[in-house]
């Protein structure tokens, strides 16, 4: 007996644990949420320094300087970015500074070149200053000891610059679930090499595999087996050593050679359900094989992406402690009314458009083609009648996940 799709995400949530934080260098954690809060190590920037090419001055030298009347000031020392000056900066006198240098001590604010006539010994400063102008204090972008970014967000480019500044060289993070896909299929063609009699190329791991990268989850192990039960279990087996989740397509329904849940039942594995009442993917059955979460789904093209979005997705998303994974749903209405009445929730392919979703035809089990150009799957509801156009939809949205539509 089918379970709903609703109770069958919920089981999926509650088997699944969330992987533990690890440490991992700086720039291997892009993407991933972090474990743990950032702490500024030190002030940002660590000196007071300077915005401008020109020079630093006490802002009191300046005090009636103009155009017309320009003060001028000894040029005592250089501070460029890097190469701070070693002298201390005394009454009446200036040091030539490049933006990013020190400002030395004794100065309070520095003049763009352009307000003087960059003098090499002594220059002439054309503009009164005030105290601080021109003057990006030590710890201007943060001080020491103030929180950064809060645990549980997601590492971003400015995270990874931000954490950089701070001299930050790991970081804690939730991990990326790493996935394991086994094709299965008798039928099943490698790509490029040519087709025999009754074969297939295998579509769905290069959809899958697409859809996870998108997603951004890492894929350690991408097989095809044929439905011989010692393969199956040998495959199911060593992809449960060297990931976190396992997805299998094909081969899980009630046909003689569909050989996927007598496989995992003899390699010892918890079946938690085994059918859910969703057209397409309805024998798309949930284990869990040394801990591991294993989602065997249907092998017909269109029903192993819908259940990868219905059902993976779930169980990514609460590996990796990422709600962005998950499934992204939001209400549209239907531009045409629907006729194809279904007992329970059907899936097509729609496409998503100012808050309407159109549907194409050709929606087979078996016919990919049209989810080119589709931005969503539309759930349709069971339903006696059919349903007119302008009906509210739940569209599920095959955006990129994580980095946007
Ligand atoms: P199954 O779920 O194994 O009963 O397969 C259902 C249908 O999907 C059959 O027509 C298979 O040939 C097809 N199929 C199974 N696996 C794949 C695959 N990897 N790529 C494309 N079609 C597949
Ligand atoms: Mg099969």
């Amino acid at each position: 007996m089918e379970i709903s799709l609703e109770e069958a995400i919920k089981l999926i949530r509650s088997y699944t644990r969330p992987l533990a934080p690890v440490r991992l260098p700086l720039f291997g954690t892009l993407g991933c949420i972090t474990a743990e809060e950032i702490v500024a190590r030190m002030d940002q920037p660590p000196f007071p320094r300077s915005p401008y090419d020109g020079y630093a001055l006490r802002a009191q030298d300046s005090l009636n300087a103009s155009r017309e009347a320009p003060v001028t000031l000894s040029v005592t020392g250089r501070s460029y970015a890097g190469i701070p000056s070693e002298v201390a900066l005394g009454a009446g006198e200036a040091v030539r500074i490049m933006t990013g240098g020190v400002i030395p001590e004794g100065a309070d604010c520095v003049i763009a070149q352009e307000q003087t006539d960059e003098g090499v010994l002594q220059v002439r400063i054309y503009k009164k200053l005030r105290p601080f102008e021109n003057y990006c204090r030590q710890g201007e972008d943060f001080h020491c000891g103030v929180r950064l970014a809060t645990c549980g967000i997601p590492v971003t480019a400015a995270v990874l610059g931000v954490a950089s500044s701070t001299g930050c060289t790991e970081l804690s993070v939730f991990p990326k679930p790493r996935v394991a896909l086994i094709s299965t299929g008798d039928e099943l063609q490698t790509l490029g090499q040519p087709l025999g009699k009754g074969q297939i190329y295998s579509s769905n791991d290069p959809h899958l595999l697409g859809r996870m990268a998108e997603l951004r989850i890492p894929v350690t192990e991408n097989t095809n087996v044929r439905d011989e039960m010692d393969e199956l279990t040998r495959a199911i087996e060593k992809a449960s050593s060297n990931s976190d989740l396992i997805i299998s397509t094909g081969g899980v329904s009630v046909g003689q050679r569909d050989l996927v849940p007598a496989a995992l039942e003899k390699l010892g594995a918890e079946i938690v359900f085994h059918g859910v009442a969703i057209k397409p993917g309805m024998p798309a059955e949930f284990a869990v094989l040394h801990g591991k979460p294993v989602l065997a789904l249907s092998g017909n093209p269109f029903a192993s992406a819908v259940t990868f979005e219905l059902l993976v997705r779930p169980a990514l998303a609460t590996l990796a402690s990422d709600l962005r994974i998950d499934a992204r749903i939001v209400k549209a209405t239907l531009t045409d009314s629907f006729s194809l009445k279904c007992p329970v929730t059907r899936f097509q392919r729609g496409i998503l458009k100012n808050g309407t979703v159109s549907i194409p035809g050709e929606q087979g089990n078996g016919q990919l083609k049209t989810m080119i150009g589709c931005n969503c799957l539309v759930a349709i509801p069971s339903s006696p009648e059919s349903l007119p156009a302008g009906t509210f939809v739940d569209a599920y949205l095959l955006e990129g996940g994580i980095y946007g539509i």
